[in-house]
């Protein structure tokens, strides 16, 4: 996953620039390695597939 700046990232669906602290990170429930950023526009829209939970604190991947 990109992060741009220290503590941004772009949200793979709608490709805006969005803070970590405002991001939300799709992960495969079997494959921690697989991490989709969204913004929290698109997470209400497209939701949590099955199979993926979301971490909705990501700042700890400011760096
Ligand atoms: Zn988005």
């Amino acid at each position: 996953m990109e992060i741009i700046d220290g503590n941004k990232t772009v949200c793979s669906r709608c490709d805006a620039v969005v803070p970590l602290a405002d991001a939300v990170v799709l992960e495969r429930q079997n494959n921690k390695d697989m991490e989709k950023p969204l913004c929290e526009g698109c997470l209400e829209i497209v939701g949590v597939p099955k199979g993926y939970e979301v971490e909705r604190d990501v700042t700890y991947l400011e760096r």
